[in-house]
């Protein structure tokens, strides 16, 4: 059985039912998500990947948020440099996104995440809002004020049942019209803002507008699942007041029960302030990758703390997941050569296997533990690798087969493995020419030759021949 702390009622809860509805509010697309971002959909996809390993059927969806204020600047920006070239600003919103929801997807493949079965992008479901916005003014809890509508907050006797906030800090009557605002100011949300014709808007009862930040994830969760969900994720700074807010809209717009599980990230920090566009301090997937670093690095370095748990990014950390990974893919391949002799299996590394198999599940099972888990895979891979010594590296074929199979295991959650660099060229040098090609074609010069320069430091350079651009390996006097 799972257990998973549940932030509503602050305490460890099993997960109930055989066929799992979940949800994880994913990126604004206006620019690369940073790698502190990646901790909070690293953690969706750990959660899913233990779920399923442990024999729960899971429909997830993860959404798009494609039109906020920072899209809408940046469609805006996009009309000024190009005028005339998109038909109307919702056009320039959907080309200013796509290239950003691209390289999500990508980043997402780079870190082998397992794919969502639902992407929903919030410009696809403006009338499932609207729906909602109806039936919270027809329920009294929302009113209109100069084509916005606001959420009554105070009309809904539990709100801030999930982030605890304190209600008497709150200034009946005063609203807030922006999406995001603070834990002490306590307000009236919006719903659905009045924009002007001149602004991406669409047509409604109210007048022209666009939906709030908050009645997306809602609205979608509903078109999407058509009744509550059993678990909901975010990163903690979602707690309050994008969840809060999700939770009054739902129950008062669709009656009954919303979400059973509320699971939340701690986050990724930089000298110990939190990874975020604003701050400035933060790396892209793709800044990490031109500086060499590998996808399985960032994703094993994402696993090693307790996703409750802040965690510091650092050249130190790096290292330290670089020599796990390293392990496990030198184990990996030393069964692979040891398979070699026929015969009985060791019946005490059989034993050892299962219990380390069991183990590893049990550990995830208590609330998604991966540094505990981490442990137990380090274990096994010392167990492994004195035996192979022991043997010096001929093992009976089941013997070498029990072997990989366990570390197939461990990689259900952990997602390795088809990281591994393929013999001869490394899939990440690979991926560093297949995007230098793209920046290319794309005429993207400056970042086809910083690409290129990271190859030559990598120690390899690129030969562009007529039949495509191949890696050689840059031969060195020593
Ligand atoms: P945003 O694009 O800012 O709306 O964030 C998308 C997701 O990333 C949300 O679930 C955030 O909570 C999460 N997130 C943002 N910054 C960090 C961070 N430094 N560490 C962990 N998660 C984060
Ligand atoms: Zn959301």
């Amino acid at each position: 059985m799972i257990q998973l702390f549940n932030t509503l009622s602050r305490s460890k809860e099993p997960v109930e039912g055989s066929l799992l509805r979940i949800y994880s509010c994913g990126p604004t697309v206006y620019n690369y998500a940073h790698i502190g971002n990646f901790r909070s959909y690293i953690f969706a996809d750990v959660l899913n990947r233990t779920l399923r390993l442990a024999g729960y059927r899971v429909e997830h969806a993860m959404n798009l948020t494609d039109v906020d204020d920072k899209t809408i600047n940046g469609a805006i920006e996009l009309t000024q440099k190009e005028p005339g070239k998109y038909a109307d600003l919702k056009n320039a919103l959907a080309a200013y996104t796509a290239p950003f929801t691209e390289a999500f997807f990508a980043d997402l493949k780079t870190l082998n995440v397992v794919k969502f079965d639902y992407h929903p992008r919030a410009t696809e479901y403006i009338p499932a809002m609207l729906d909602l916005v109806e039936r919270l003014i027809k329920k009294g809890v929302a009113y209109e004020q100069d084509g916005s509508v606001y959420y009554r907050i105070g009309e809904k006797k539990d709100y801030g049942k999930l982030s605890r906030v304190d209600l008497e800090k709150n200034k009946t009557g005063t609203r807030y019209n922006t999406d995001e605002y603070d834990k002490d100011d306590v307000r009236d949300f919006v719903l659905w803002k009045a924009e002007p014709q001149t602004g991406v808007h669409w047509h409604s009862a109210h007048g022209d507008g666009r939906p709030g930040w908050h009645l997306e994830c809602s609205a979608m969760i509903h078109e999407i699942f058509k009744g509550p969900i059993d678990i909901h994720t975010g990163g903690v700074d979602l707690i309050f007041p994008h969840h809060e807010n999700e939770i009054a809209q739902s129950e008062a717009g669709y009656g009954g029960a919303f979400v059973k599980h509320w699971l939340h990230c701690e986050h990724l920090l930089v000298d110990n302030r939190k990874m975020s566009k604003s701050a400035g301090n933060f790396y892209t997937l793709r800044d990490l990758l031109n500086q060499g670093k590998r996808p399985e690095v960032i994703r094993y370095f994402l696993l090693a703390a307790h996703y409750s748990q802040k965690i510091n990014f650092s050249a130190d950390a790096l290292h330290q997941a670089e020599a796990g990974v390293e392990k496990m893919y030198s184990l990996w391949q030393r069964g692979e050569r040891a398979a070699k002799k026929a015969g009985e299996a060791d019946a005490d590394f059989a034993q050892t296997s299962l219990d380390a198999r069991k183990k590893f599940t049990a550990e995830l099972a208590d609330d998604l533990n991966t540094p505990r888990a981490l442990a137990v895979v380090h274990e096994y891979f010392r167990v492994a690798n004195s035996l192979l010594d022991k043997e010096k590296d001929s093992l009976p074929m089941a013997t070498a087969q029990e072997l990989q199979e366990t570390i197939r295991h461990f990689d259900r959650v952990l997602g390795l493995i088809d990281l591994m660099p393929k013999a001869g060229i490394g899939a990440d040098l690979q991926q560093l020419l297949d995007e230098r090609n793209a920046a290319r074609a794309a005429k993207d010069f400056v970042r086809a030759d910083a690409l290129r320069d990271t190859l030559l430091k990598a120690g390899y350079k690129i030969l562009d021949t007529k039949t495509g651009s191949h890696l050689e390996k840059i031969k060195t006097d020593a």
